[in-house]
């Protein structure tokens, strides 16, 4: 297993550098997922947090989550990406959203949970167009 990570966020402001494997990969459709991703789930692998170095100037949002747990949720000041998350339930370990990573090619996800969350748009059957990357279209 990989134990070397490095990440960022959109704008670079805030990035990070991980010496350990992850604990877990995890894919939530919990509302509070939903509404910080801004679409149907989110995708974090959790680290043992001595593991993990953050550096840039980020902001905390914290929210008391499912179990009673606090929630706290680390963006970028500057772009707005989800940097972090941390939950008083498991206060020594950190997760970071696979979508920052620089490579994350080693890693799949694990388990899914809020599955009961899971939007019915947030699955694409076949007949759903894919591209690999963005295609060249506009809306005219
Ligand atoms: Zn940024
Ligand atoms: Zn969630």
């Amino acid at each position: 297993m990989k134990t070397k990570f490095t990440g960022r966020c959109l704008c670079g402001a805030v990035h990070f550098n991980v010496t350990t494997a992850p604990v877990v990969v995890a894919q939530c459709h919990c509302e509070e997922c939903r509404r910080l991703s801004g679409t149907g789930h989110s995708i974090g692998a959790m680290f043992p947090r001595a593991g993990v170095v953050i550096e840039g100037a980020f902001a905390e949002h914290s929210y008391l989550g499912a179990l009673g747990a606090t929630v706290t949720k680390g963006f970028c000041s500057s772009c707005g990406s989800p940097i972090f998350g941390r939950n008083t339930r498991a206060p020594d370990h950190i997760t970071l959203p696979l979508g920052t990573f620089d490579d994350a090619a080693e890693l799949a996800v694990e388990v899914v949970i809020f599955e009961r969350g899971r939007p019915h748009w947030d699955q694409l059957g076949p007949e759903v167009a894919r591209f690999d990357t963005q295609p060249d279209w506009t809306p005219d």
